[in-house]
């Protein structure tokens, strides 16, 4: 049987450890505050959001959300980037991907102060973690390390393959399992025989955004998944050959409109040694870690 390698549970403990912490902000200065820019109208960026907000409520961060139409011009966005980078009571900036075409992406996150960046996204934090340095890591790596260390998941010289090589995901991914002592490999649209360079791995992340791509020839029998990939499956088609004889995932179809699916296979998820459910896996950990990044700004820039 499978080690299911729950999300949820890591995600309640890094929140309950950063509760302390911003009663003692609260307390003695401010409490962290995050700033979140979203533009237009994405739905999957407007549930991200949510989630987002959420977590700061509950935790007692203080949230707001600037929301510029699907319209807006790079100069606008970079105005607000500003103004938000000289607010005293905002620790952390996130601006939610993807922008709309019309925008210079890059121009919007170069122009974050780094100190705010709680994404870690900026070049400076990229550098950061590069040389090994201190400073904010991007959540959805440094929740799955989180994971690693909960479930005593000993990465020193193990094969490590990462499937993904986003700025996002996949290259900090391949960083921080390396600072782990593990031996990283790194695969990517290109690779030529990604099942052979995935079937040696004795820990596999798939960072892809391909609906149960990896199949069973993907996944050794003693490796641990962690499958990042958040895929919404629309046609009935679709589910009934993912989930076959699955009437709830059809259930769940009729009802929201979609099904969620990782990028491994469910059926090859059941002969590893031990996975990260979609939902429930690494979802939950990357807004606690988007919460832990906010409360360590928030403590270096009050002085704490
Ligand atoms: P991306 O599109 O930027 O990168 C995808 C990567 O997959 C690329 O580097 C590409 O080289 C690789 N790839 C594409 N096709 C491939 C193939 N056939 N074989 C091997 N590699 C291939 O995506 P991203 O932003 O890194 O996100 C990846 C997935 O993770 C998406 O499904 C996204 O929704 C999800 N995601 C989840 C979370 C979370 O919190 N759970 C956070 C970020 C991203």
């Amino acid at each position: 049987m499978a080690l299911i390698l729950d999300g949820k549970q890591v995600r309640d403990r890094i929140l309950a450890s950063l509760r302390p912490r911003v009663e003692k902000l609260a307390e003695a200065a401010r409490p962290p505050g995050l700033a979140v820019v979203l533009v237009g109208h994405n739905p999957a960026s407007e549930i991200y959001v949510r989630g987002k907000v959420k977590a700061c409520e509950e935790l007692g961060i203080h949230s707001e959300k600037h929301l510029p139409t699907s319209d807006v011009t790079t100069e606008e966005l970079l105005f607000l980037i500003r103004s938000l980078n000289e607010r005293p009571d905002i620790d952390g900036i996130l601006v939610q991907l993807p922008l709309p075409e019309q925008v210079d992406e890059d121009a919007v996150l170069m122009a974050l102060d780094p100190v705010k960046d709680v994404d870690g996204f900026h070049p400076v934090n990229v550098g950061h973690l590069v040389a090994g340095r201190p400073g904010p890591r991007p959540c959805t790596p440094s929740g799955i390390m989180r994971l690693f260390q909960h479930y005593k998941i000993d990465l020193a010289g193990k094969r490590a393959v990462v499937i993904g090589r986003s700025g996002i995901v996949g290259k900090p991914m391949a960083l921080l399992l390396l600072y782990a002592n593990a031996t990283v490999t790194i695969c990517h649209s290109r690779t030529r025989g990604l099942a052979a360079e995935c079937g040696r791995a004795d820990v596999l992340v798939a960072a892809i955004g391909r609906p149960a791509f990896l199949t069973g020839e993907f996944v050794a029998p003693d490796a641990v998944v962690v499958d990042v990939g958040i895929n919404r499956l629309k046609d009935r088609q679709s589910v009934e050959r993912i989930f076959p004889g699955d009437p709830e995932k059809l259930e769940e179809l009729g009802l929201k409109g979609s099904v969620l699916v990782g990028d491994v296979h469910p059926a090859a998820l059941s002969q590893c040694a031990a996975y990260t459910p979609v939902p429930g896996g690494v979802g939950p950990l990357t807004i606690a870690m988007l919460m832990s990044n906010t409360v360590e700004a928030a403590e270096r820039r009050l002085g704490f």
